[in-house]
């Protein structure tokens, strides 16, 4: 599945954050049996509706979508250099799907900052110009080869414009996400760079940032187009300990309606691109994974690859449609109820019926 890697610089609430992403009871009970590694935090993707649903299916139980956070020893200044944490550290990030990124915003004098004070936009380059420079010598090594595939092979071509047009965004101290030269083209994909991946930025923030609307867009401008969540890494991981009752309290003392890391969840599913689609009966009202423009074949697929084989048509009603006619049965007999074939893209929030060959 895919994943987030946590990087961030050291004292920015990365393993507080961590801490809080793996002590969530809801997975460990919803996932007995997964074998988790220890340096992924899976968190659950908030969603109302499955609640709704297995009220109306009589759902034994609910599952909802997760998504898996990485956790990735701190970076320092100077690790693409191999002053820092070097090659197992870029290898690692390589290996995740998108960038999450931890700044610390909170102020604490007990807290020693690495460069002596709070200054999210410093730090932000500080990581960016690593995964920069980790880009620019991928790129450096690569460019001799494409130069000669690209005189032997005029396919190869694009491959070798892909990497120059790269290399100017990156000289010009820019990450590739977001440049317009992302990782949507295939040429520059097989170069596997950091700076592609999308980012999402997670600030580590006190009440007075959390409760400053005006701040906060602030903060969120400085990372446009990557997303941003605002929350405290200390209140998550205490809110873990707690019972429903009193994390409502604490949430409601610090001006919070949910817990920090339900938006975590949401800015992570869109981070990697991903939506779900919702199926429900006597067993469970499940959410299931798919990306963003999946067809009904594919989406079938997320259930068990033998339905995207066996794919005949799918049910699919969507779950407004459906709560509005109060029943599936209701809005058969409404005619709500469409039959999609092979070439219907999901939509999120379709609830749906496969019908497969086995
Ligand atoms: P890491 O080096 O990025 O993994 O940072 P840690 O999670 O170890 O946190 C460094 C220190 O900052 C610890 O003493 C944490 O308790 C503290 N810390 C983390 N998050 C917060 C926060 O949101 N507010 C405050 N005041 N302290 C925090």
């Amino acid at each position: 599945s895919l994943t987030l890697g946590i990087v961030g610089l050291p004292n920015v609430g990365k393993s507080t954050l961590f801490n809080a992403l793996t002590s969530n009871e809801a997975v460990a009970a919803n996932y007995p049996f997964a074998t988790i590694e220890p340096n992924v935090g899976v968190v659950p993707l908030p969603d109302e509706r499955l609640e709704k649903l297995s009220e109306m299916f009589d759902s034994a139980k609910v599952v909802p979508a997760t998504v898996s956070f990485v956790d990735i020893a701190g970076i320092v200044q100077g690790a693409s250099e191999g002053q820092g944490l070097g090659n197992k550290f870029l290898a690692n990030i390589r290996e995740a799907d998108a960038i999450c990124q931890v700044i610390r915003v909170f102020d604490d004098s007990d807290v020693i900052h690495v460069d002596g004070r709070v200054d999210p936009r410093t730090d932000i380059d500080t990581i960016n110009t690593e995964l920069i420079i980790a880009d620019l010598q991928t790129l450096e090594k690569a460019l001799p080869r494409l130069e000669k595939e690209a005189r032997t092979n005029k396919e190869r071509r694009p491959a070798l414009e892909a990497a120059k047009a790269a290399k100017e965004v990156l000289e010009d101290g820019r990450t590739l996400f977001g440049s317009g030269h992302g990782s949507e083209t295939p040429e520059l994909r097989e170069l596997n760079l950091l700076t592609t991946k999308p980012f999402l930025y997670v600030f580590n923030a006190d009440e007075g940032v959390l409760t400053d609307e005006s701040r906060k867009q602030e903060l969120r401008d400085l990372v446009a187009p990557g997303d941003a969540v605002f929350l405290d890494a200390k209140v998550e991981a205490e809110l873990q300990e707690l019972d429903e009752e009193s994390s409502r309290e604490l949430l409601s003392s610090i001006g919070q309606q949910e817990p920090g890391l339900n938006a975590l969840a949401r800015a992570g599913f869109h981070t990697l691109g991903l939506q779900t689609y919702l199926t429900a009966g006597p067993k469970e009202a499940r959410a299931w994974t798919i990306h963003q423009g999946d067809t009904a074949p594919q989406a079938a697929g997320a259930i068990h690859t033998d339905f995207e084989r066996g794919f005949i048509k799918a049910e699919i009603i969507s779950y407004d449609q459906l709560v509005e006619a109060g029943s599936m049965n209701a809005a058969r007999s409404a005619g709500k109820v469409r039959m999609e074939g092979k070439e219907y893209v999901m939509k999120d929030g379709d609830v749906v019926e496969f019908r497969f060959n086995v």
